[in-house]
């Protein structure tokens, strides 16, 4: 049985960890390997090792870091279907998939390579007789990501490209159900240039993750999972007095209103419903029908989510692969079971799906619900999986409310042919992320990605100028350099001009 080891201090260890977990194989249902899990000892070595590493790469200089940088993104680039594998054999999402994963990851790396100019201070000129002010920011030290199984590549690649670009050191707590493509993205990073201990990797449960809240050489902590798990990483490592930006789980509601295009809505729909098996935090997981054309929506919308191609992610005629463990298939059918014994319709049913030559695989098959009341768990909890739920709306106002009195507030879409009706949705919902006529609207990597309410703790979303806020702090500076001749006699009254 292969055994994934942690990455510090620039090469591959056991360090002191004695405790593995399976990592599966969705499509076949077989554990491929075993991962080991940190504990607090490891946790210490690897911090140590970045503590260390930070002394001299916060002193680089921008055109080494830019240098690294560079060489960093031409490497994730040549290697992106290599990755893309990785992840599908692990995560067990479509290769195709797997590389729009890479290819959003890679963007945030060649936004970080713009380092140089982000990292500008201000300056202002003769705010006093002979004063200047300046300002710039320096790197915080050691930071941790702690990230999610559904995008093994793209998630932790928010966090550690802007992190490194401004001067910290990393350590990353992957996901433990898919743990390799860390371990490769580590040794590209060493192969760019990057300085031993900068980039770290620790594999881990609860217990990883507590050591790192609890570490007094850890100054800040980004996290992506669910939102139970983000709120208690916010309240923990607020309390040891990090800084901490912490992202939740979803629900995505997608408004149809009767004016929409219905093709390339229901295209689109069933596209972000289903797509990586739902197992996505942007998924659209709610769609709502707004006025009288609800039943023709969900007749097109089922006849489309009942064609997708379900099949192993290395095949290259799948469209949608299995879920990422059988617990995972077996809570989401539960939910299906749930809903329709509260009263949904089940348009489209993926329960039991068997793909032929891959009987014991985790699949769901993509799955339509209709008739769904705000009362029901499967719209007020995160199912993720490849489940619609259809809610009805009679105009576009009730749309809005009904999305507000979600406790998420991750992303939301409208589709729509009516620009004034797209104009009073974005500026109505209270949600972070907002797409007109666009399913999924994750934002460029030079924008900043984050939710609103129980999708996100803590005052910073991920990368693009909040990203570089987050990894720096500032420093103003007052400076006055009087000339010898003209001594300027110190007052002990406030200086006013
Ligand atoms: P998860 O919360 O179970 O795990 C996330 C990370 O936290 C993993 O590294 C895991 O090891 C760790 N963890 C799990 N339980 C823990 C505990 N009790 N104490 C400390 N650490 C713990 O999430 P997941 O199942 O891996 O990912 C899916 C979730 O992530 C969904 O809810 C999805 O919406 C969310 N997500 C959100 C975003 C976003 O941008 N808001 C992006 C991707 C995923």
């Amino acid at each position: 049985m292969r055994t994934i080891e942690h990455w510090i201090g620039g090469a591959a260890t056991r360090a002191g960890s004695t405790r593995t977990a399976p990592v599966w194989n969705p499509a076949t249902g077989e554990q491929q390997a075993e991962v080991l899990l940190a504990e607090p000892g490891d946790i210490d070595v690897a911090v140590t090792a970045a503590r260390s590493a930070f002394e001299n790469w916060s002193q680089a200089s921008l055109s080494q870091r830019t240098r690294v940088l560079f060489a960093f993104r031409e490497l994730v680039h040549r290697h992106a279907r290599e990755l893309a594998e990785v992840i599908a054999d692990e995560h067990g999402k479509v290769v195709s998939d797997a590389l729009g994963e890479v290819q959003r990851g890679l963007e945030v790396v060649e936004f970080a390579c713009g380092i140089p100019h982000l990292l500008k201070g201000d300056f202002s000129d003769q705010v006093s007789t002979g004063v200047d002010v300046y300002s710039f920011r320096e790197p915080l030290g050691v930071v941790a990501g702690i990230t999610p199984f559904n995008f093994p590549v793209m998630v932790p690649m928010w966090m550690h490209p802007v992190a490194i670009a401004c001067g910290n050191a990393f350590v990353l707590k992957p996901s433990e159900r898919d743990p390799s493509a860390s371990l490769l993205v580590a040794s590209l990073w060493a192969e760019a240039g990057l300085p031993e201990g900068v980039f770290n990797v620790v594999h881990g449960d609860k217990a990883a993750v507590d050591a790192l809240l609890d570490h007094p050489d850890v100054a800040a902590v980004s996290f992506v999972g669910s939102t139970p798990i983000a709120r208690y990483i916010y309240e923990r490592a607020s309390a040891n007095g990090k800084r901490v930006q912490a992202l939740g789980g979803a629900k995505n509601h997608a408004v149809v209103l009767p004016d929409a295009d219905l093709d390339y809505a229901s295209d689109h729909l069933v596209a972000a419903a289903m797509g990586s098996a739902g197992e996505r935090c942007m998924a659209i997981s709610a769609a709502v029908a707004v006025g009288d054309g609800a039943d023709r929506l969900v007749d097109v919308v089922a006849a489309k989510a009942a064609a997708v191609r379900v099949g192993p992610g290395r095949d290259e005629a799948s469209e949608m692969g299995p879920v990422i463990t059988a617990a995972a298939r077996d809570r989401i059918a539960g939910y299906v079971d749930t809903g329709e014994k509260q009263g949904a319709t089940v348009a489209v049913d993926g329960r039991g799906l068997v793909v032929p030559g891959h009987e014991d695989g985790f699949f769901v098959g993509p799955t339509v619900l209709d008739h769904v009341t705000p009362s029901m768990d499967v719209y007020r909890d995160e199912i993720f999986g490849p489940v619609l739920s259809v809610v009805r709306a009679s105009d576009v106002d009730e749309a809005i409310a009904l999305i507000n009195a979600n406790p998420y507030g991750n992303g939301t879409a409208i589709f729509t042919s009516s620009g004034e009706a797209a104009r009073r949705f974005q500026r109505g919902v209270r949600v972070g992320m907002i797409g007109v006529n666009v399913p999924i609207p994750v934002p460029m990597a030079y924008y900043s990605f984050g939710g609103w309410k129980d999708s996100l703790f803590g005052q910073s979303h991920v990368h693009g100028p909040e990203g570089i806020a987050f990894y720096t702090r500032a420093k103003v500076v007052t400076a006055r350099w009087p000339r010898v001749e003209h001594q300027v006699a110190a007052s002990y009254h406030f200086p006013t001009a």
